[in-house]
């Protein structure tokens, strides 16, 4: 493994510890306004967190159904439930108005046994290192699901960053990374897009990351601008994937993918493209929502104009080429396919007996709670469990990473056709699981990511 130049550990120990504006001027923030900060500081939104269950928990008791039907040693499923590295920052950043704000921010790599951890960086009011811990472990399980040489991380800072400037966003980046930069790199630690952030962001660590490095490091991160070593089609990856991965559903299943009806919540980047392509498929996209409100319409909505609103006003808010329903309604309405792309917890055990579609398409990660998961199954409802459906993006993210570390370029031809082949393979690779032990998708790709999984780290053995 590539060592970092020992300039960045110092210059991270410092730039966390040190204060940056000189002895006089810390003086008063040490006094009166540093008081002022700490109560005005932003903490879990409790209004609006959708927890059901504690994410970690939740996701881990599909971990543990997996690892029973593996039969799994005791030994190896501690080492698997156990995050590797828990990072946890104070952020403080330089507001516009002259105040300092201190935001938190985590890191958590859950498992590197197949290679450096992957995962992306989320900035939303409702982080928690539950949520996080949880996300960086979907991670290690979806690298291994789509088999590419990557283990599982996941970072967030709690902040809302609509309420920030682009220079306040910029140095709030600047300083997250600076933070957890000893972690970060190529062959250690990769983050990527993932709520709130897009390539913006991603241009911002990786320079920061670069700036410490004293060279560039492209690799570093993906999902970056094109121009600067990001990946044609990887904007579009997943997306694409959950239409890949819903077309194969529905060709299993014996539905025609034309004219197949289809409701997307969450209409970012995930929604919409999928939203697109499926559209584009011919099936028929009735209703599509945000958290700007839902809109239906039987005959088929707009998909190309739902975007250019999107685009202009941020949000669905406003957007007149359907009625008006809930975000709750669209969950619940009688289409083929649902596509929950928004955040996790969407279906849990209260609306879980009124869901009517006949596939589920898990866009955002952990849409599912556990208890809504049985009852899913017993309606006789086809998960494609968010492991598999919205692995796409990783995927390109590797393909970024390769193109990056080779410094050869790839057609967008040539980056969706492979693309294809993973997921179909990947694919047909939990299906055939999921008839071999009778098990549902989801159980199915826990099976068979924790296998490939528990194979490498007992060839590797235990670092003693
Ligand atoms: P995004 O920020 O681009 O979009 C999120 C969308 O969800 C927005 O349209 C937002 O308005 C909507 N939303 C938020 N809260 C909502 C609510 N309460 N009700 C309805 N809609 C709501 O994010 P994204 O990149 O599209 O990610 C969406 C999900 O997909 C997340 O769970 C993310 O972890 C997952 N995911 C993203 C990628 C990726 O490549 N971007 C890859 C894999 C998984």
């Amino acid at each position: 493994m590539r060592s970092l130049p020992s300039s960045i550990s110092r210059s991270t120990h410092v730039s966390v510890n040190s204060d940056p504006f000189g002895s006089s001027v810390n003086q008063s923030y040490m006094t009166a306004d540093f008081r002022l900060t700490t109560q005005k500081m932003i903490g879990p939104d409790k209004d609006t967190f959708l927890n059901e269950d504690n994410p970690f928990e939740d996701m881990m008791s599909r971990f543990d159904r997996a690892a029973e039907l593996l039969d799994l040693e005791p030994g190896l499923y501690k080492i698997l439930r156990s995050p590797e590295k828990q990072i946890i920052v104070s952020i403080p950043v330089l507001l516009d108005n002259g105040e300092i704000e201190v935001f938190t921010g985590y890191r958590v790599l859950h498992n590197t046994s197949r290679g450096p951890a992957k995962g992306g960086i989320r900035f939303d009011l409702n982080v928690t290192i539950d949520e996080v811990k949880a996300l960086a472990a979907w991670m290690t399980w979806k690298c291994a699901v789509v088999d590419i040489p990557f283990g599982g991380s996941k970072g967030g800072v709690i902040c809302d960053p609509s309420k920030l400037s682009n220079g306040e966003l910029e140095r709030l980046t600047r300083r997250y990374t600076a933070g957890i930069i000893n972690t970060l790199g190529p062959d250690s630690d990769v983050p990527a897009p993932d709520v709130n952030t897009n390539e913006r962001v991603m241009a911002w660590v990786m320079d920061t990351y670069s700036m410490h490095a004293r060279h560039t490091v492209t690799a570093v991160v993906t999902g970056k601008p094109v121009e600067m070593g990001g990946s044609l089609g990887r904007r579009e990856a997943t997306g694409r994937g959950c239409m890949m991965v819903t077309r194969a559903a529905l060709a299993h299943l014996g539905m025609p993918v034309a004219g197949a009806t289809v409701a997307v919540q969450g209409f970012g980047n995930v929604g919409s493209v999928t939203a697109d392509l499926l559209a584009k498929e011919g099936c028929r996209i009735v209703a599509i929502g945000d958290r700007g409100g839902a809109v239906y319409d039987a005959h088929g909505i707009d998909v190309t104009k739902a975007i250019a609103h999107a685009k202009k006003h941020k949000s669905l808010e406003g957007f007149e080429g359907g009625d008006r329903i809930s975000n709750e309604e669209l969950l619940t309405l009688d289409v083929d396919v649902l596509v929950p792309a928004a955040l996790e917890n969407v279906i849990t055990r209260k609306n879980a007996p009124n869901i009517r579609a006949r596939i589920i398409c898990e866009g955002a990660n952990g849409p599912t709670t556990a208890p809504a998961d049985a009852i899913l199954e017993e309606k006789g409802i086809f998960v494609i469990p968010d492991i598999l459906a919205n692995a796409g993006g990783v995927t390109v993210s590797y393909f970024e990473w390769v193109q990056d570390r080779g410094g050869y370029f790839w057609t967008e031809e040539v980056v969706n056709q492979r693309l294809g082949q993973i997921m179909e393979r990947s694919f047909e690779a939990v299906l055939e699981l999921s008839k071999r032990h009778k098990v549902n998708m989801r159980t199915a790709a826990y099976m068979l990511s924790i296998s490939r999984v528990a194979t490498v780290h007992r060839l590797r053995g235990i670092y003693a």
